[in-house]
């Protein structure tokens, strides 16, 4: 097979234009051989395909391992499901008293507005859910959802989550979080969101002031997995949350090929820490269909974050984290650093590997 080259189409840095949403428009565009496209139209007909001009900005196109174009730009491998895939796996169907609420932990609550993202990553754990189709609640559902926050006096937290909430508009955001504010019992409001990594032009000060309310306590968890996502585009949106007082902590998607190695989770970790963004959760990917190529072992995570531990600012320490199959909820996959030494006290192994007698001194 001859070597083709691909000319990127030239991109205008200061024009935003729409995503690349179909296998044509990638190939038009350089991030996709035109003789992958039967493959590509195959797995578009199954999950839903969406580039910005930002993350298509950082791909390129002659690193056949590009990190970036790994997340975003469809594969066949997506076609292969494995026994164990579930259409939704982390069970958020069980939990679901009424549309765009799934109720799983008794203090919080996620608040499913839109069904939508201005991209969609190749391993999405709600892929079966999430694209074009039912986008948003309609006036009569949000009232619905926020009814029931309102009879639900043990919700202190609410998240919004989707879909990408931060694609609705400001005027609708704060319409949302003026509505949250209203609601005595509610403390917070957490922002699930890709936006300030992927189409980081949509965090304009008046979105990030439609985030605020005027009693709760807005936090944003940005979903980022890999350094070279945080650019000086992103980083300047990522600034304009943390200095409107908003603080931001992320969680990263453990992902085969794209940052399962030391020297990626460190730079990405150190990269968002710098960002003023605090790791929070590294996730075990989800059991979503087709995406077992994206997958690395349990072992091999908490081998990763085992080498982290110990030379890598504690700062830039997630908690390595398994979202239950079947709605049973998040548990930490943290190596074991304790057991018990069979005489009342207990074995600490250090970041190194030694291991040391601890005896609990209590009276
Ligand atoms: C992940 C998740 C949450 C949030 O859990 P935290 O550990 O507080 O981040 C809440 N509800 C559901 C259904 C979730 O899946
Ligand atoms: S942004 Fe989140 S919800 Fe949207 S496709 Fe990516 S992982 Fe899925």
């Amino acid at each position: 097979m001859g070597i083709t080259v691909r000319q990127p189409a030239p991109r205008n840095a200061s024009i935003r234009t729409a995503p690349i949403r179909t296998s044509a428009g990638l190939v038009e565009a350089g991030l996709a051989e035109a003789t992958a496209l039967p493959v590509l139209e195959q797995v578009a007909a199954s999950f839903a395909v969406s580039v910005t001009d930002q993350m298509a900005g950082l791909i390129d196109p002659t690193d056949p391992n590009d990190p970036v174009a790994r997340q975003f730009i469809p594969a066949g491998e997506e076609l292969r499901t494995t026994p164990g895939e579930l259409a939704d796996p982390i069970g958020d169907g069980p939990h679901s008293p009424v549309k765009g609420i799934v109720h799983r932990y008794r203090d919080r609550v996620l608040l499913k507005a839109v069904n939508v993202c201005p991209v969609y990553c190749r391993f999405c754990f709600r892929r079966e859910m999430v694209g074009p189709g039912s986008e948003t609640l309609d006036g009569a559902e949000l009232d619905t959802a926020l009814a029931y926050i309102a009879e639900h006096e043990e919700v202190w937290e609410v998240i919004l989550t989707g879909g990408d909430p931060l694609i609705l508009s400001p005027r609708r955001l704060a319409e949302i979080v003026t509505r949250l504010d209203a609601i005595p019992h509610v403390g917070i409001v957490r922002f699930h969101t890709r936006v300030p990594v992927v189409d980081p032009d949509r965090v304009t000060p008046e979105l990030v002031a439609a985030l605020k309310g005027k009693r709760i306590a807005s936090w944003l968890m940005l979903h980022a997995n890999h350094w070279r996502e945080l650019d000086d585009t992103a980083r300047g949106a990522i600034a304009r949350l943390v200095d409107a007082g908003i603080p931001l902590l992320s969680q990263t998607v453990l992902l085969k090929g794209v940052n399962d190695d030391a020297e990626t989770l460190t730079r990405t970790f150190r990269a968002l820490v710098q960002a003023r963004v605090k790791p929070h959760y590294l996730h075990q990917g989800d059991l979503a269909k087709g995406t077992a190529h994206f997958r690395t072992t349990i072992q091999r995570g908490r081998a990763l974050m085992r080498e982290l531990r110990g030379d890598v600012s504690g700062l830039c320490q997630p908690t390595y984290v398994l979202d239950i199959p079947g709605g049973h909820g998040k548990v930490p996959l943290t190596a074991d650093y304790l057991a018990p030494d069979g005489e009342g006290g207990w074995t600490v192994t250090d970041p190194r590997g030694g291991r040391h007698a601890y005896s609990e001194e209590v009276e």
